[in-house]
């Protein structure tokens, strides 16, 4: 995280901050000083971290009034001290979102999976699915004809013919029928029902939204691995072969949704996954675009961007964006209406098992590629000279 940026910043400042670019990187030229202003208050969360030093003298807010905790309520008020800059004054989801990301990291992985088969143990006995054709993928249902021609074709022309590159690595298709978009957004507003009625905590997709359903949990895992082997793996061996876009062999499938009432947006991060499938399922709503800011091996996440690199999208019902996990992305805040996308995380055993071994990304880390060339420019002046 750059603590540099957000950090200090006090509500009044934001504007005279706004215009400026933020965490090193180049901002598109084109954007709204507002939309500026949105991303200074976002951090790297893949790196949350709080500060060594307290804000003595900070009065913390009490917790204990809130049933869905995972940590006792003292807790947080506790930690609250040592929360960035930033944070002090925010609402207490945005505070309890982070914490709570801390500390999952110190949760024993064993205890997590145990907490989670037996969650998926109650959905499977006790949860009626409003649509039971989601378990089962149905290819003409489901998808556009557009889509499924290319995909049946599989030649690289008939794939890259459907999509646009909005910028190097991000590309956007037609690929969900109306009807499926539907169908999906009603199974999860109906498993949430059921949840609530049956006092079932929701697990969550991901550390980053509080709201959303992981799809895997309600009876589409199968389905969802038949799209992914069936109809992303070809696209993805054409276009990210080199960050193991060739080898795909698992994936986690979720949905998030963004409103007023929900998650406003979503800060800079990049994905737990080789390549990401984001396909917008509707409602209506205005806002909540995507931005992304190339593709970056660890080592260099916060790195800056190059403007060819600065991409602003703006999400359309049924249409995907494909983009490797490593491209560094967030959402903007939702201005009206009910944001819900379907997301599915695709991940390479075997890129990840070789990538142990790796120091060198220059293959797709921009980063790693210049420090290459002038690690060997370097080498070859040496040479030169002591040749003379
Ligand atoms: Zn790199």
């Amino acid at each position: 995280m750059r603590e540099g940026v957000a950090t200090g910043m006090m509500a009044s400042s934001r504007k005279n901050l706004a215009l400026q670019a933020p965490n090193g990187l180049a901002l598109p030229s084109q954007r709204s000083p507002q939309g500026a202003a949105e991303e200074t208050e976002m951090e790297w969360n893949a790196v949350p971290r709080l500060q060594k030093d307290p804000h003595v003298g900070h009065e913390p807010e009490r917790y204990d009034d809130l049933a869905n905790l995972e940590y006792p309520a003292a807790l947080y008020s506790a930690m609250e001290q040592y929360l960035p800059a930033h944070l002090l004054k925010a609402a207490r989801d945005k505070k309890i979102a982070f914490l709570e990301r801390i500390w999952s990291k110190y949760r024993p992985n064993g205890e997590r999976a145990r907490k989670h088969r037996e969650y998926r143990e109650i959905i499977r006995q006790n949860y009626q699915p409003l649509h039971e054709n989601l378990s089962v993928l149905n290819p003409e249902e489901f998808f556009v004809p557009s889509f499924r021609s290319a995909i049946a074709d599989g030649s690289n022309e008939a794939i890259r013919q459907i999509l646009i590159e909005h910028s190097p690595g991000v590309f956007s298709f037609d690929m969900l029928e109306p009807s499926l978009c539907s169908m999906i957004i009603d199974e999860v507003e109906h498993f949430e029902h059921w949840a609530q009625a049956a006092k079932v905590k929701v697990m969550r997709p991901n550390t980053m939204n509080k709201y959303g359903a992981v799809l895997d949990d309600i009876g589409m895992e199968n389905m969802l691995d038949q799209m992914m082997t069936k109809f992303v793996s070809p696209m993805a061996s054409v276009l990210f072969s080199n960050v193991g876009g060739s080898s795909l062999d698992s994936h986690h499938g979720f949905v998030v949704e963004y409103s007023m009432d929900r998650d406003l947006d979503l800060g800079f991060h990049v994905d737990d996954s080789e390549v990401t499938l984001n396909v917008c399922l509707g409602k209506e709503f205005s806002g909540g675009g995507l931005f992304f800011r190339g593709v970056r091996c660890d080592k260099h996440v916060n790195g800056e961007a190059h403007p060819e690199e600065a991409l602003d999208y703006s999400h359309l019902p049924g249409r995907a964006i494909l983009h490797a996990g490593r491209q560094r992305h967030g959402a903007k805040a939702i201005s009206t209406g009910h944001r819900a996308n379907l997301l599915l995380w695709c991940r390479s055993s075997e890129f990840r098992e070789l990538r142990k071994y790796q120091r060198d990304f220059s293959s797709w880390c921009r980063e790693c590629l210049t420090s290459k060339k002038e690690h060997r420019h370097r080498l070859s002046n040496t040479k030169r000279r002591q040749a003379l």
